[in-house]
């Protein structure tokens, strides 16, 4: 190894050829090597014990650690759900939340951007505004630290912090890292990006067609309220996000989810599930219904028992098929909506 080589900021993200180069390793078989080891979720070279002594305490010294990012907090709840801060190497700070369900499957919920431009009103990202966007080995970073929590994660949702669609290009280049059936080996299928409809993103996704899940969050299916909930319906209304998604369902033909965060008496009415229904036909859809998770910040109401009854009585009458989510990480702020680092943090070393 060239002792005054340049080391780079972190190994993940590269395939061992280009960590054989970056670390100027002199056996080839050395770069994969060094790339297992990563996968299996080592935080140092010394525990790299394939590789010699002398050659691992030298890497150790140039590079004391793999990644460039650092876990800074971690809070569980009664849930199982366990979130993350990460800090960055520009001292941004990032979420991530690892979620586990009824049937113990794991779930690494990644952030693609520090903050978010779409403004969403129900949501706590929204109110950071964008920070930056995440290159893609900060959202790889992001998986390394919740798996060495759990080495059983197995699905990935980027229902984080930002709009993936609008870093679409490091989100898909983590998502292959991430899928090599050498290292994580994390199937597509169990891969699911989230967008609020940016219109040019679900386009690209068909084109590359990548078999990921999609999901979109709808959250109504009028378009004055959309408008008022969500900034991207004046760029991207209705009628042209629902064109979208039939091309989409064309060239990929899966099935996809509309999410639905339900307010407390804005979009549970039988109005309200009359126009999902209509949003609905010739779409191949499951709704997902989300009841809204309480910030402090933001002024909605999640709605009781009673008022959700109603509403999926109607989209039973209309035959709009549903699954309600059992909202886990509550009690950390984590669940869906409820990310956000106070902007002074997030700007702080930018
Ligand atoms: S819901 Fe998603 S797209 Fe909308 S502001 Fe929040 S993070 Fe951004």
């Amino acid at each position: 190894m060239d002792e005054h080589k340049k080391m780079p900021k972190t190994l993940y993200g590269m395939k061992p050829n280009e960590i054989l180069g970056a670390l100027g390793l002199e056996k080839t078989f050395q770069g994969k090597q060094v790339y297992k080891w990563l996968v299996r979720g080592v935080s140092s070279f010394e525990e790299m014990t394939d590789l010699p002594k002398p050659l691992r305490f030298r890497l150790g010294e140039a590079m004391p650690r793999l990644a460039s990012s650092e876990v800074v907090d971690e809070q569980t709840d009664s849930s199982g759900a366990t979130k993350l801060a990460i800090q960055l190497i520009d001292g941004a700070v990032v979420e991530c939340v690892l979620l586990t369900d009824k049937e113990d499957r794991k779930t690494a919920c990644l952030s693609s951007q520090v903050g978010c431009a779409m403004g969403c009103t129900f949501c706590r990202t929204g109110t950071m505004g964008l920070v930056r966007n995440l290159q893609a080995f900060e959202i790889i970073e992001q998986f390394v630290h919740l798996r060495r929590i759990a080495p059983d994660t197995t699905h990935i949702v980027f229902m984080g912090m930002g709009e993936p669609m609008a870093n679409f290009a490091e989100v898909i280049q983590a998502i292959n890292y991430l899928h090599d059936p050498a290292g994580f080996d994390i199937g597509l299928r169990r891969i699911t990006i989230s967008t609020c409809g940016l219109i040019p993103g679900i386009l690209q996704l068909a084109e590359i067609n990548l078999p990921v899940k999609l999901a979109v969050s709808l959250v109504t299916a009028d378009n004055a309220q959309r408008t008022e909930l969500m900034p991207v319906n004046k760029a991207y209304p209705l009628e042209e996000l629902k064109s979208a998604l039939l091309h989409y369902q064309h060239v990929v033909g899966k099935r996809f989810t509309l999410e639905y965060v339900m307010l407390h008496n804005y979009n549970t009415g039988l109005q309200s599930a009359r126009k999902l229904a209509a949003f609905i036909r010739g779409l191949d859809v499951i709704v997902n219904l989300i009841p809204w998770n309480p910030a402090a910040e933001l002024d909605w109401e999640t709605p009781d028992g009673k008022e959700i009854a109603a509403f999926t009585r109607e989209l039973d009458l209309l035959g709009v098929p549903y699954t309600r989510r059992f909202s886990r990480g509550r009690g950390v702020n984590g669940a869906c909506g409820q990310l956000a680092v106070p902007k002074n943090v997030c700007d702080s070393n930018l």
